[in-house]
C-alpha cells in the first residue's frame, strides 16, 4: 500500500525525516508531496525544497520514497497518483485543530481518502521549519533540528557562508 506525506518542507527538518522514515517502514511506497505554496512566502523555491528532500532521503538511505511537487487540491493530487492514504505528523495539541479540519475537508471531497496521524517523536516534537528559520536569522545553532546538509543549504541561501 502507498501513502502520501504532504507538506511545505521549507526546509525539511529532522522531525519531518523521522515521519518519512517511520512511514517508509510501514508502507510499500511513500510519496512526499511538496506543496507549491502560493500564499506562504517560502525561503526555498519549490525546486530547491524538492532537491533538498531528495538529498535527505538519499542520506537516510531510504529507497521506497519518491518526492513529487504538487499544486492545487490534495484530493486531486492523490487521485492522480492513485493513492487514498495521507500521513500527517502531530506535534502538539495546537496542530490538532487545523489537522482535524483538513482531514475532514479532504474526506468530504473524497470519501475514500483516509488521513492517518503519527505522533511526533518526543525528540523532535518542538521543531518546526519556521522556528529553524527564525533561529538561524539570529545566528543560533540549528544543528539539533536539521541535518548538516540542510544547515549548509540554509547558510548558503542566507549568504552566511559561500
Ligand atoms: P504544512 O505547511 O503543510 O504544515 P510542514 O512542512 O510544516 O507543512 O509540515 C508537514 C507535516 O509534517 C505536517 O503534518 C506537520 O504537522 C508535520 N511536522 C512538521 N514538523 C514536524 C516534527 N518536528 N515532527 C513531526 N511532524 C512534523
Amino acid at each position: 500500500m502507498k501513502i502520501i506525506y504532504p507538506g511545505s518542507f521549507d526546509p525539511v527538518t529532522k522531525g519531518h525525516m523521522d515521519i518519512i522514515k517511520r512511514i517508509s517502514e510501514k508502507f510499500d511506497e511513500v510519496i512526499v508531496a511538496c506543496l507549491v505554496n502560493s500564499e506562504k512566502q517560502t525561503m526555498f523555491s519549490l525546486e530547491e525544497r524538492v532537491s533538498i528532500l531528495n538529498e535527505e532521503i538519499e542520506n537516510y538511505k531510504i529507497t521506497n520514497v519518491e518526492v513529487k511537487a504538487f499544486e492545487g487540491l490534495l484530493v486531486d493530487f492523490a487521485a492522480s497518483v492513485g493513492c487514498t492514504m495521507i500521513a500527517r505528523g502531530l506535534r502538539a495539541i495546537s496542530d490538532y485543530e487545523y489537522e482535524w479540519q483538513i482531514a475532514h475537508i479532504n474526506s468530504s471531497l473524497n470519501n475514500d481518502l483516509e488521513t492517518i496521524f503519527l505522533v511526533a517523536n518526543s525528540k523532535y516534537s518542538y521543531i518546526s521549519s519556521s522556528i529553524v528559520k527564525e533561529i538561524i536569522r539570529y545566528d543560533g545553532d540549528i544543528s539539533n533540528f536539521v541535518s548538516e546538509n540542510v544547515e549548509l543549504r540554509i547558510k548558503k541561501k542566507l549568504k552566511i557562508i559561500q
